[in-house]
């Protein structure tokens, strides 16, 4: 009976109590009008509330739905990393559980792929039920983005996407930790495209994404895809230095001079120091960003512990085959596959 899937959605799952419902019935509702096969992955990224019942409940009604189940919260990059490692579909669609991106703008992102696209990402031509700040701070942050990395990550794109087999395989062989998975779709190349579509108002629970997180997020992009954070430096210091061989003949003349106008005393040095070390300490941070990730890399642990797979049990017929739970999944990181 499980044959392979031509369609893979992959849903994180975080407190989503209350979403799990509706979203497997809209995702199944769109993906059986396709007439292709298709599984729904749900990666329960360590919830605390009743998203892990309705889970398995819902995979109890439908084996085509396999749960994922963490040992822990490892984020939202993580858990769409877990995945796209156990997604076993031609095509890949990763999709936000909490119902913001209808899973009926998937079948635009199946005739994309049908065109021939390997990448075909949503556009968020417009966000409902936002507030001012995320919408402006996004915007700022998509534009930042855009202008200040090496690869071009299209602009108003989140997470939600398809993308094809060999796109898949090659994201899974990027094992980096602090993972921005939209840079790291569109750095991987092949064809891609676009499709705009309404991003929702999110009606039950509340966002994930605090402001800490967003700033995480942010710098996690940032380095993962840029150094222009460590360049901008020589910046600064041209214009110190700059400053500095202004400064040095106009304190001299002043003093040779006899000028009223003196720079002198202990409040001049305050200010001068203090200026020039919170500079400093900036660059300090700057750098202590690039070696924390340097130092995630190093350590080399996995990207996320499965706890425990909720899937079909492949009829191999073998006797003791047992649960498929977790033994596979359990190093989540392990090779690429
Ligand atoms: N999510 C997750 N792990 C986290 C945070 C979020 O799996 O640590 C999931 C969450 O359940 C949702 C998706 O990621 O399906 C997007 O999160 P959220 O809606 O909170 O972000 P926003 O839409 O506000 O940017
Ligand atoms: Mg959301």
């Amino acid at each position: 009976m499980s044959e392979k899937p031509v369609i893979s959605v992959i849903a994180p799952v975080f407190n989503e109590e209350g979403n799990i419902d509706e979203l497997y019935r809209r995702v199944a509702a769109v993906m059986d009008s396709t007439g292709d096969s298709w599984e729904l992955i749900m990666i329960n990224d360590g919830s605390r509330d009743r998203s892990a019942d309705e889970m398995h409940a819902v995979h109890e009604r439908d084996p085509r739905v396999r749960v994922v189940n963490f040992a822990r919260n490892f984020g939202h990059s993580s858990a769409v990393t877990a995945g796209m490692d156990h997604a076993r579909g031609d095509a890949v669609v990763i999709i936000d559980a909490d119902l913001q991106d209808p899973p009926e703008v998937i079948l635009d992102l199946l005739a994309k792929w049908r065109e021939g696209y390997h990448v075909v990402y949503a556009v968020r031509a417009e966000r409902l039920g936002e507030t001012w700040f995320k919408k402006t701070t996004a915007k700022m942050f998509y534009r930042l983005i855009y202008r200040i990395t090496d690869v071009h990550i299209p602009v108003d794109t989140g997470d939600f996407r398809l993308m094809d087999r060999q796109v898949v395989n090659a994201v899974n062989t990027m094992r980096e930790h602090n993972r921005f998975i939209r840079g790291m779709t569109s750095w991987v190349g092949f064809r891609q495209t676009g499709v705009e579509y309404v991003r929702q108002e999110r009606k039950i629970g509340k966002t994930k994404y605090t402001f800490k997180k967003m700033m995480r997020f942010a710098m996690d992009a940032i380095t993962g895809f840029s150094y222009f954070p460590l360049q901008v430096t020589i910046y600064a210091s041209l214009l110190l230095a700059l400053l500095a061989i202004l400064a040095i003949p106009v304190v001299a003349i002043l003093r040779l001079s006899g000028s009223e106008l003196q720079f002198e005393g202990q409040a001049t040095t305050l200010v001068v120091v203090l200026l020039v070390s919170s500079f400093q300490l900036f660059f300090f941070f700057i750098m202590g960003q690039y070696v924390a990730r340097i130092y995630d890399e190093v350590r080399q642990r996995p990207l996320y512990i499965v706890a425990e797979i909720w899937e079909e049990k492949p009829e191999t017929g073998a006797a003791g085959s047992g649960a498929v739970s977790g033994a596979e999944g359990a190093l989540g990181s392990g090779a690429a596959r």
